[in-house]
């Protein structure tokens, strides 16, 4: 069976050209000599990276391949990049308060810009299983409820109840 290529670079560089255009309009004050050819990296754990660079633009951005791996990963990709560009605004080349209220404004024509993005995947079981830190099981109905805190409170867990049947819950991991 013949694989489909993705043209990844051509497909995010005409995605940065339309944030940005969506910027432009929008007053958001992103730096006017950015790359315009996103690099495409393969990171694993990071959705995409604003870099400052020198010799003719100013920044350069990255954007992973696991982007691609999301559901509705334009939208996804998006975001990613319209991240990256608050990135350069002057004042903004942390997660400022400067940038968050950039991302706020953006938030009001659509953009969902977060500081930590999520995988916007679905979950399977066993993935939860690995990486929650507790895990209680619903007596009755065996509903679990996957949860990366819990109180060491004395009674916290007895005082608990499914959401689901409202049975009392055991903690198993
Ligand atoms: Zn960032
Ligand atoms: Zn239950």
């Amino acid at each position: 069976m013949e694989k489909i290529k993705i043209d990844y670079k051509g497909y995010l560089n005409e995605l940065l050209l339309r944030v940005m255009q969506d910027f432009y309009k929008i007053k958001i004050p992103i730096d006017k000599n950015i790359d315009p050819d996103v690099r495409v990296s393969s990171a694993k754990r990071i959705w995409g990276s604003c870099k400052k660079v020198e010799g003719g633009y100013n920044f350069k951005i990255s954007v992973s391949k696991i982007c691609f791996d999301e559901p509705n990963y334009s939208q996804f990709i998006k975001n990613v990049l319209a991240h990256e560009l608050l990135h350069t605004i002057e004042g903004c080349f942390n997660h400022s308060e400067k940038f968050k209220n950039y991302a706020q404004i953006c938030a009001g024509y659509g953009y969902n810009i977060e500081v930590r993005a999520n995988s916007k995947k679905e979950k399977t079981e066993e993935e939860l299983f690995k990486e929650a830190n507790h895990i209680l099981r619903c007596n009755d109905c065996g509903k679990l409820y996957f949860r990366y805190r819990f109180p060491k409170k004395k009674g916290f867990l007895e005082s608990l109840r499914c959401g689901k049947c409202g049975g009392k819950l055991t903690k198993i991991k």
